[in-house]
């Protein structure tokens, strides 16, 4: 498979207030990911990792303060024209919050073909029509309002809504988080089955290692702003080198379960106003030694995944 989307160096920082005194916080630490073109790319990691904050970057919501992000090989501009946003659609966690009240499913439809002029006339409706079929949605509901629509429901027309524009890469950020466990498996069957179809790819952030084991050709892991592990799924499931993931997976026996708060040292990651020098995860890892303290670990290939963990060689 082809690169489609390559994060170089990726750095997103924040200005806030501590202490009486402004700082910067580094959300979003030197990334670098390749996503190839007609996967998907599970990012995975505890609240606050900065994997939400890599997302809303990916598609322009949020300005990096440093790297590159290329798309088929274009670099993508700080500020980006309308025909360059439409190249990658997010979802989120909680389409209701996505979705206008006053609009029906219809005119949510409408909306970002009118905006991207895609389509005028009859071509309108039979357009929408094929939208409502691409997420198994009914047609008698083009008329309904979001608050008669069940979550699973919402969440397929904000799926719609972004497919509108045909974009080369979907973003879900934590989709089926707000979802009960029926809406979750027949979302992330939709996702599935639209990558084959459509040849979609998508970068799928979760919290729950569960969804994105079933879900993704890949999985990258996230701590304090950077990607600690990333390889295919199926390996670094049966084989995790990096000590966070083999907390996170030893915290996570059963299917379904979100990630709970590693036992590891200190139930809560330092904060990323003061991250640890060395390895950001040594006040947490049960294996740290002194050149943890010193040293950071390089993201580096071990075994068909790439590790940043100065004890990669023995994994
Ligand atoms: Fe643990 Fe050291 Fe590896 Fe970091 S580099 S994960 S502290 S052993």
């Amino acid at each position: 498979m082809r690169t489609l989307l390559e994060v170089e160096d990726l750095r997103v920082d924040f200005t806030v207030g501590a202490h009486g005194r402004r700082r910067r916080l580094r959300a979003v630490d030197g990334v670098d990911l390749v996503v190839r073109e007609g996967e998907i790319l599970g990012l995975v990691g505890e609240s606050g990792c900065g994997k939400s904050t890599l997302a809303r970057t990916l598609v322009g919501l949020q300005a990096p303060s440093g790297g590159r992000i290329s798309l088929g090989g274009d670099l993508l501009p700080r500020r980006r024209p309308a025909a360059v946003r439409k190249r990658i659609q997010m979802i989120f966690q909680d389409p209701g919050s996505s979705l206008d009240p006053r609009h029906t499913v219809r005119e949510a439809l409408l909306a970002p073909l009118r905006v991207h002029r895609l389509a005028d006339g009859a071509g309108e409706e039979a357009r929408v029509r094929e939208l409502m079929g691409l997420v198994e949605l009914p047609e008698r509901l083009l008329d309904a309002k979001p608050r008669s629509l069940s979550g699973g429901q919402r969440q397929r027309v904000a799926i719609a809504r972004a497919l509108a524009v045909e974009p080369d890469v979907l973003v879900a950020d934590e989709a089926v988080a707000a979802l009960d466990a029926s809406a979750t498996g027949a979302i992330l069957n939709l996702l599935a089955d639209l990558r084959t179809s459509l040849g979609l790819t998508v970068v799928f952030i979760s919290h729950d290692l569960s969804v994105v084991r079933g879900l993704c050709d890949r999985v990258a892991v996230m701590y304090l702003g950077r990607v600690v592990e990333l390889g295919r799924t199926a390996e670094i499931f049966a084989r995790p080198r990096h000590p966070y993931l083999q907390a996170l997976l030893a915290a996570v026996p059963r299917v379904g379960a979100p990630i709970a708060a590693p036992p590891l040292e200190g139930d809560e990651p330092p904060s990323l106003l003061d991250p640890p020098s060395g390895c950001r995860f040594r006040t947490r890892c049960p294996a740290a030694f002194d050149r943890c303290v010193t040293e950071e670990p390089a993201l580096v290939t071990r075994g068909g995944a790439l590790v940043a963990c100065h004890l990669a060689d023995r994994c």
